[in-house]
This record gives C-alpha cells, sequence and structure tokens, in this order.
C-alpha cells in the first residue's frame, strides 16, 4: 500500500493545501478521507487543496445545507460536510451508504458525525489549531483493515 501516514505541521493556509496536493497524488480511485476538527481547523482548505491537485478548477465550499457537492476533475469528487447530521441515523437517511459505494473519491467533513459508518481502510486526517492563529497540526493516517477472523 503506497500510503504512508504522517503529521505534519503547516504554518498558513497554503502549505494546507499543498499537503493535501500530496496526499491527492497517493489517493486510488476510490480512496475515503475522514477529516476532523473543529471549525476553523482547515478541513475546507484541505478539500481545496485535494480537489486543485485533482484538476478541479471551481471553487469549493463547505456543503454545509447541500450536504454533498460533487466535482468532476480528472478524478470524481465528492466533498461531504456531516455537520448538520449529527446521528448516524441522519447520516443514514441521507444516503451515506450509497455513496460510499459509488468509489469516487469521498472527502468527509465532520465524519465524527458519521461515528461506525465510516469503514476501515479510510484515511483519517485529523486537523488541529496551535497556539499560533495560522499554525495547525495535521494528523495523516490510514485506519487499519479488521483482520478476517480465523
Ligand atoms: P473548517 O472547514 O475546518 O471549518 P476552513 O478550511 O473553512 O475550516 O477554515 C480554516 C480557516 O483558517 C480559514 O480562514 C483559513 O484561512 C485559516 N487558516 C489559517 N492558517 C491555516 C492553515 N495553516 N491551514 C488551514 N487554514 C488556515
Ligand atoms: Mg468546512
Amino acid at each position: 500500500m503506497p500510503f504512508q501516514d504522517k503529521i505534519v505541521i503547516t504554518r498558513n493556509p497554503a502549505e494546507t493545501m499543498e499537503l493535501a496536493a500530496e496526499v491527492a497524488r497517493e489517493l486510488e480511485d476510490h480512496a475515503i478521507l475522514a477529516l476532523r476538527g473543529d471549525m476553523g481547523s482547515g478541513k475546507t482548505c484541505f478539500v481545496r487543496g485535494l480537489a486543485f491537485a485533482l484538476g478541479i478548477e471551481c471553487t469549493v465550499n463547505s456543503p454545509t445545507f447541500t450536504i454533498v457537492n460533487e466535482y468532476r476533475g480528472h478524478r470524481l469528487l465528492y466533498h461531504v460536510d456531516l455537520y448538520r447530521l449529527t446521528s448516524p441515523e441522519d447520516v443514514l437517511a441521507f444516503g451515506f451508504e450509497e455513496l460510499l459505494e459509488t468509489r469516487a473519491i469521498i472527502a468527509i467533513e465532520w465524519a465524527e458525525n458519521a461515528r461506525d459508518l465510516i469503514p476501515d481502510g479510510t484515511i483519517d486526517i485529523s486537523l488541529k489549531c496551535l497556539e499560533a492563529p495560522d499554525e495547525r497540526e495535521i494528523i495523516i493516517r490510514r485506519t487499519r483493515h479488521t483482520q478476517t477472523p480465523l
């Protein structure tokens, strides 16, 4: 599996976008990215970097009210925002499982709200604001695939 886990501190939005572009280069076509972190931690900024690297030229904003936006660049990207869907039942009702089955690249803001509905093998991206106003700690790791029982 080519994907490398990493912890990076970015010092401005451009660095966060560049980190996302690096991640984009390693993604398989049907990767799922679960973005976690407070409001303003840079989740949408990260997805912007991802979209740019995938050749998507339109403006990317959090789909807080539409829940999901579809973008076509070199590859298909769904940008999901679960901020308003606070229970797994709400997340299911919106059609989350069907979306996962599309096998596009799926970037999910407020992935916390989907709890156990996030599949194993997802790339988990946790963003945290540090003391300096423009610094963010970004931890990227792939969640482990569940072992098949003997
Ligand atoms: P979220 O989607 O997590 O609510 P946004 O990406 O919409 O966050 O907003 C992040 C805000 O923080 C933007 O205003 C951005 O300009 C600012 N910012 C400052 N430093 C950084 C950084 N290092 N990485 C990302 N965003 C940053
Ligand atoms: Mg956002």
